[in-house]
């Protein structure tokens, strides 16, 4: 399973179609400070689920849309789209069903995000179990931000632990975990409530 294209359409400076062929091997981006590198990255942060707009260097999830220049108007949305390859069968159960797998993530000013799995509506939350199943994702410490190696220098253990656990393929556990004890604490007060009922009935 590996990632063979990236597509962005209105994501900050990208504001024309652009596709990153990333081919076997290793792929090198260069150019000028400004030109657009650490957008690149950003955007398949996003489109595998990133939440938190300050990981986007904005105040808004919006702010990824083009904004505009002087010669061009501001753009409506923003889409990225990530193939992944799965010749060889290697993704996560539940995705592992053909040898391609497409996600895109499109906002829309005033609307929100929306996402598909190959070409089907999902959640957020769907693709972001895909990737931490796949031991990668939004947060994984193979995207290296600027000024990450000093944050990870300085980090508590606490936070060295968590890079573990999402190089281990773990941190979806810990999400599910989550979800089912959010659901038995609701279960549980469902049961409190039948028992008044029962009670005052008997
Ligand atoms: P450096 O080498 O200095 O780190 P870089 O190649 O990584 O630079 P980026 O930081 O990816 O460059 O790109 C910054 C550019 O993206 C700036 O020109 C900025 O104006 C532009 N940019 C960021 N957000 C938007 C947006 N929403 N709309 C239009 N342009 C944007």
């Amino acid at each position: 399973m590996h990632f063979t294209r990236l597509r962005l359409n209105g994501f900050k400076s990208f504001v024309d179609p652009t596709d990153l062929v990333i081919a076997d091997g290793l792929t090198g981006v260069v150019g000028p400070n400004g030109c657009g590198k650490s957008n690149l990255l950003e955007a398949l942060r996003w489109v595998m689920g990133e939440s938190r707009p300050t990981a986007m260097r904005g105040g808004g999830m919006e702010d990824v849309i083009f904004a505009g220049t002087s010669s061009r108007s501001a753009r409506n949305f923003a889409e990225v789209s990530l193939q992944i390859e799965n010749a060889d069968r290697l993704a996560p159960a539940g995705f592992n069903d053909s040898d391609l797998i497409d996600v895109i993530r499109r906002i829309t000013r005033d609307a929100g995000s929306a996402y598909k799995l190959n070409g089907k509506d999902v959640r957020a939350r769907d693709v972001q179990m895909l990737f931490a199943d796949a031991s990668t994702g939004s947060t994984s410490p193979a995207l290296v931000r600027q000024g990450q190696i000093s944050e990870l220098i300085n980090a508590k253990p606490r936070a060295r632990r968590r890079i573990l656990e999402d190089a281990a393929g773990i941190a979806g556990l810990y999400q599910r975990r989550h979800e089912a004890e959010l659901r038995l604490n609701a279960a549980e007060q469902n049961l409190a409530r039948v028992d008044d009922v029962l009670e005052q009935l008997a």
